[in-house]
């Protein structure tokens, strides 16, 4: 009988937990956490995110998804994995090829932290405003750079099918384009306007106030912004103290999804 209990026990501890929020975060007994996983894709959830399209993300009340654009840029990426590591929270960072190309070690720190990679385009130009075919082929060259980054592979099919239209500038037959591709088109629900020169404090408390506004949803960031990366600490802090929960999105069929 004992053998058995011990075997029961033993297999037990194996299985990986559904969620991340059951682990304890070393070093961080307070810490804001990972509170659920949700797996998406691109027939399910083809494109998310209430400023730009009319659905988003199954979310409940003061749950959010962190989303970080434009890196990986050295100074500021690394700054932003290190406060979300403090806090063992998992976020999707959406990279422009041109540097991920440059700073691959930036790349691969965020996938081996358990962050979601998603893909930016390759240099970040207003896709809607030019050639349906040269549109596509700075998805495809972003993408390759990207995955030749990550994982050693030149590849167009992305390993994680998530893309974010550099400025949200789409049009019918580009999101048609990605759709039939199978990528998941990320908008946001809410954003911090950090383009806009002002201090980490002043973005830390709109951010806050526009958090409030709409309850729950995709944020979106950009990690190669100083003011960013240093309100990040002080922002994860404070939505732990205002009982938000991180929701962490992967790709449905991946690795992660598996688990
Ligand atoms: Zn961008």
């Amino acid at each position: 009988m004992m053998r058995v209990l011990i075997f029961v026990f033993a297999f037990a501890a194996a299985i990986p937990p559904l969620a991340a929020a059951s682990e304890p975060c070393p070093g961080n007994a307070q810490a804001l956490g990972t509170e659920r996983v949700i797996a998406v894709d691109a027939t399910t959830t083809p494109r998310i995110g209430r400023k730009q399209f009319p659905t988003t993300l199954p979310l409940y009340a003061k749950e959010l998804v962190l989303t970080f654009d434009d890196g990986p840029w050295p100074g500021t990426t690394p700054k932003v994995l290190d406060a979300l590591k403090a806090e063992c929270v998992h976020a999707t960072f959406f990279l422009l090829g041109r540097y991920a190309a440059a700073h691959p070690q930036i790349a691969r720190r965020a996938l081996a932290e358990g962050h979601s990679i998603g893909h930016h385009s390759y240099s970040h130009p207003l896709l809607d405003r030019m050639p349906l075919a040269k549109a596509e082929a700075e998805i495809d060259r972003g993408i390759a750079a990207d995955e030749l980054a990550i994982y050693g592979k030149q590849r167009t099919t992305p390993t994680t099918p998530f893309f974010r239209f550099p400025g949200f500038a789409s049009n019918r037959a580009l999101l048609d384009r990605v759709s039939d591709r199978g990528l998941v088109v990320f908008g946001a629900d809410v954003w911090a306007s950090d383009w806009v020169t002002m201090t980490a404090e002043q973005e830390l408390h709109l951010i806050l106030a526009r958090i409030e506004k709409v309850g729950r949803g995709i944020v979106l960031f950009h990690d190669t912004k100083s003011q960013t990366a240093h309100m990040l600490p002080a922002f994860l802090r404070e939505l732990k103290h205002r009982g938000y929960r991180i929701v962490h999105v992967i790709a449905a069929g991946s690795h992660q999804a598996s688990q």
